[in-house]
């Protein structure tokens, strides 16, 4: 096209172990994608990690937090290792960043393609990011005799569920133009399901259920054709192990979300595979699920399709649909030959050849 092209600026923050390793995979699928999409792409390396703690003395710099407020659109995030036992003075920089951002929410599809897989998967979970028992108000008192007990507040407001709500809604229809694009091949039809504990936590999960029933029925015109389901989170840890194949998105409160996701991601085989985003009014941070994995680091071996389907859903996110689809369909067709996989996916080749023949397939 003749349009002139739109430049963004991505800050980078590899982090600690692996993150060294698949962050640069994320920025030179950016700088492969074809002249065609009319993007052009700024990068800015920023600092923050247990790495960065123990050589700086902190683990989020403010020139990290300053660049990403005031010069880039997105970011991406590698991982930070987390040391076993509690070290002073250092808590986890994307904690705080999902915090400070105000990325409200957590998305996570979890996809399988078709290699010869007998349940397709091809769902998001939307996770809500702020409240729920994260709020971590805890305390511990003793009875009379002495006994211990611990309390937790589990909070939940109506303004972070129609936010979370709306965000599962919007999801559902984008997948749905991207159907009718031909550009991703989703099994199960457009719907939104809500997972909670009403039947028993009927204030703090019923807000959370009533909320979003509420935003959808006064949203109808924007969402009609999609279906709004729900399912209490035991019966739908349930429902996701027999039959993936029949979700879309699946909205949660903070800890069902936490773990659906990790569930789901069982579901599709390794944890190298799965992206997910930070998302938030004016910010998003594509990050891989995955830590910084210790155990394989500094071998090149690490998978970078969780970083490279990240940085897709980063350019989702920001509004570049065709472009993010052309980063999906290579790493599909290179999961689908199965020849150039690394050794977590049962094959031989380095985190760099993984990269290499992904990004061919782009430009
Ligand atoms: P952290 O404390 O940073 O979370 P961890 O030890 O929990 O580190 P994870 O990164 O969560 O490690 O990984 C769990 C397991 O999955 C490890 O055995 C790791 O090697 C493997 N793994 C994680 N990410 C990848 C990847 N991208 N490619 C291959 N294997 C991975
Ligand atoms: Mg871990």
């Amino acid at each position: 096209s003749s349009a002139a092209a739109k430049t963004l600026t991505i800050g980078l923050i590899p982090g600690d172990g692996i993150g060294k390793e698949v962050i640069p995979a994320g920025r030179q699928v950016l700088e492969a994608l074809p002249s065609s999409y009319g993007l052009k792409f700024n990068f800015i390396d920023l600092k923050a990690g247990f790495d960065h703690f123990q050589a700086a003395g902190t683990a989020l710099p403010e020139e990290t937090l300053s660049a990403l407020r005031s010069e880039c659109q997105g970011a991406l995030f590698g991982a930070v290792s987390s040391p076993t036992t509690k070290v002073e003075g250092y808590s986890s920089p994307i904690v705080a960043l999902r915090k400070k951002l105000n990325l409200y929410a957590n998305v996570r599809p979890v996809k399988s393609v078709d290699n010869g897989i007998d349940r397709p998967v091809d769902l998001v979970i939307v996770r809500e990011n702020t409240e729920d028992l994260y709020v971590k108000e805890e305390k511990t008192f003793e009875n009379p005799d002495g006994t211990k007990v611990a309390e937790a507040i589990k909070r939940i407001t109506e303004v972070a569920s129609k936010k979370i709500g709306k965000m599962a809604f919007e999801i559902a229809l984008r997948r749905q133009a991207l159907r009718d694009l031909g550009l991703k091949s989703i099994h199960s039809s457009p719907s939104v399901t809500i997972t909670h504990k009403s039947n028993v936590l009927s204030l703090t999960d019923g807000l959370f259920r009533e909320t979003i029933r509420n935003f959808y029925d006064n949203h109808l015109d924007k969402f009609e054709s999609i279906e709004l389901k729900e399912q209490i989170v035991d019966s739908m840890v349930y429902k996701l192990f027999r039959e993936p194949e029949n979700f879309d998105v699946i909205v949660g409160p903070n800890l069902y979300g936490d773990i659906l996701s990790d569930g789901a991601a069982a579901l599709v085989g390794s944890l190298g595979l799965i992206p997910s985003c930070n998302v938030g009014e004016n910010f998003v941070i594509g990050e891989p699920c995955h830590g910084s994995a210790p155990d394989i680091e500094g071998q090149n071996i690490a998978n970078p399709i969780a970083t490279i389907r990240s940085t897709a859903m980063m350019l989702e996110f920001l509004g570049y649909d065709k472009a993010a689809a052309k980063i999906y369909e290579a790493v599909d067709a290179n999961l689908i030959e199965n020849k150039i996989i690394s050794p977590d996916l049962g094959g031989t080749s380095k985190t760099t050849e993984v990269i290499e023949d992904i990004l061919k397939r782009i430009n």
